[in-house]
C-alpha cells in the first residue's frame, strides 16, 4: 500500500496526515495528527490511527521537534511516514498568488516564489514555508508538492478578479480577487456530473463550501467563473468568526473615530466577527441551541448568515445563465440541514426544490437532496482537502 503524507502547517501548529490517496472521500486517513501550541510552556501531539488515538503534552519549541516528536511516536508502531511506503509529502499551501496555478513540485526556486507572496498572505504563508523546510529536512529523499489553495481561482475571469481600483496601484500590489478554499471547491466540484449524470464539459454548478471558514463559487463546464473569497479570505460570505464582505469604509471609520489601529482592526473582522460577532459562538451547533431557546441575538446573526449567503447564490444563478446543481459541503454545509433548506427556500421560480425528507437525512456520503421535479439539483458532497491534496502531490509525483 503507498501513502501520501499531508501536512497542513500553520503559525503554532502542523495538522498531518497519511493518507491513501486511492481511498474515498469518507474513508479516515490512515494517520491523523496535530502539533499544537508550539513555541509555548506546555505543548500537546494528538494522533490518530485506527481505533487507537494517544494524546502527549510536553513543551515542543519549533514546528521541527513537534513533527519529529509525532513520527518516533508513529515509529514505535510501525507506522511513521519513514518505515511505510510513502510516494509523496503535499503540502497546503495558502496562496499561490498569479505564480501557481498548478501543483508544483518542492524545489529550492518554488520555496523561493512562495516566499515572495508572503505580503499576500503574512499569516499563512511563512507558516507554510514552516512546514516545508521542516518535512524537507525529515523525509529528504520524498518527492514533496505544494498544492494552493488559490489554484483552481488561477483562470477567473478578470470581470470577476479585478477590484475597480485604481489599476496602475493594484498592479503594483498584486491587489485582485484569488480566491480561497480552492482545493475543495475543485474537489467537490469534480464530482457532480458523476452524480447527476451530466457532461463534465456541460455542467453549471454552484458550490458552497460553509465551514467555520465560508466561501462559494460559481463553476462552468470544469472551470471557476466566480468565487466569493477576495485578495484574502476575509471577503464574501459571513463566517465563523469573520465578517465576510463589508463596506470598505468601516474600517476608515474605525481607524479615524473608533481609536482602533489596523493591526486591532485585522484581528476585530477576522476573529471577533461574523456568527460570533453577532451571537458569542461561532459553532453552529450551539448557535442552533441558542435559537431553540429563543436567544434574539442567535436568530439574528443566522438570518444575517442566510441573508448574505442567498445574495451570492442568486448572483452566481445569474452570472451562471443556467444552473444544474447546487452543491453544500465542509462542516455546516455538510450537517446543517437548517442552512441548507433555509439557503434555498422559496427558490422555487429558479428551479430550485430541495426534498425535506432527503435534505433531513443524516450526513452519508454524495447525495442529492433536491425533489425529483427540481431542473436544479441540489446535493451534499462531503470534502476531503487532505485527500485531494494526497491525490495531486501522488500523481504529480509520479510524473516527476
Ligand atoms: P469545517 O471548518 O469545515 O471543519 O467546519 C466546522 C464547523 O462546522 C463548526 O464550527 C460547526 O459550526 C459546523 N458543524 C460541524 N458539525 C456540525 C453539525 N452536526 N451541525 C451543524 N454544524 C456543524
Amino acid at each position: 500500500m503507498s501513502y501520501v503524507l499531508v501536512i497542513n502547517s500553520g503559525s503554532s501548529s502542523v495538522k498531518f496526515q497519511i493518507v491513501d490517496p486511492n481511498s474515498d472521500a469518507s474513508d479516515p486517513p490512515f494517520v491523523a495528527g496535530l502539533v499544537e501550541q508550539i513555541g509555548e510552556p506546555q505543548g500537546r501531539i494528538t494522533i490518530t490511527h485506527g481505533e487507537d488515538r494517544w494524546v502527549l503534552q510536553k513543551s515542543i519549541p519549533t514546528h521541527k521537534e513537534g513533527l519529529e516528536e509525532a513520527f518516533e511516536r508513529l515509529a514505535l508502531r510501525g507506522v511513521s511516514p519513514r518505515e511505510l511506503d510513502v510516494v509523496a509529502v503535499g503540502h497546503r499551501v495558502v496562496h499561490g498568488g498569479m505564480v501557481f496555478s498548478q501543483p508544483e513540485i518542492i524545489v529550492d526556486p518554488v520555496v523561493d516564489m512562495i516566499r515572495e507572496l508572503v505580503p499576500l498572505a503574512p499569516l499563512h504563508n511563512p507558516a507554510n514555508i514552516d512546514g516545508i523546510e521542516v518535512a524537507r529536512e525529515l523525509l529528504p529523499d520524498i518527492p514533496h508538492v505544494a498544492v494552493f489553495d488559490t489554484g483552481f481561482f488561477h483562470s477567473l475571469p478578470p470581470a470577476a478578479a479585478l477590484y475597480a481600483i485604481n489599476a496602475e496601484v493594484a498592479s503594483r500590489n498584486q491587489i485582485r480577487r484569488y480566491g480561497f478554499h480552492g482545493t475543495s471547491h475543485e474537489f467537490v466540484s469534480s464530482q457532480v456530473p458523476g452524480l447527476i449524470g451530466t457532461d463534465p464539459d456541460h455542467t453549471r454548478q454552484i458550490v458552497l463550501h460553509l465551514g467555520n471558514g465560508a466561501s462559494c463559487s460559481a463553476v462552468a463546464n470544469g472551470h471557476a467563473i466566480d468565487t466569493s473569497m477576495g485578495l484574502t479570505p476575509l471577503a464574501g460570505l459571513v463566517m465563523g468568526t469573520r465578517s465576510g464582505d463589508i463596506d470598505p469604509g468601516v474600517i476608515f471609520h474605525l481607524a479615524r473615530h473608533g481609536g482602533m489601529s489596523i493591526d486591532e482592526i485585522d484581528e476585530l473582522l477576522n476573529k471577533r466577527s461574523g456568527v460570533k460577532g453577532l451571537a458569542g459562538v461561532n459553532d453552529f451547533r450551539e448557535l442552533r441551541a441558542m435559537i431553540e431557546n429563543e436567544d434574539g441575538d442567535a436568530w439574528l446573526a443566522y438570518n444575517v448568515y442566510i441573508n448574505r449567503l442567498r445574495s451570492f447564490i442568486g448572483s452566481y444563478m445569474v452570472a451562471l445563465g443556467r444552473v444544474d446543481a447546487i452543491t453544500f459541503t465542509a462542516g455546516v454545509g455538510e450537517n446543517d440541514k437548517f442552512v441548507r433548506a433555509d439557503a434555498l427556500d422559496n427558490m422555487e421560480a429558479f428551479g430550485v426544490k430541495i426534498d425535506p425528507e432527503r435534505n433531513s437525512l443524516p450526513n452519508d456520503g454524495p447525495r442529492i437532496i433536491s425533489a425529483d421535479d427540481s431542473r436544479v439539483k441540489v446535493l451534499v458532497v462531503p470534502t476531503n482537502e487532505e485527500l485531494a491534496i494526497a491525490q495531486k502531490a501522488a500523481a504529480l509525483a509520479r510524473r516527476a
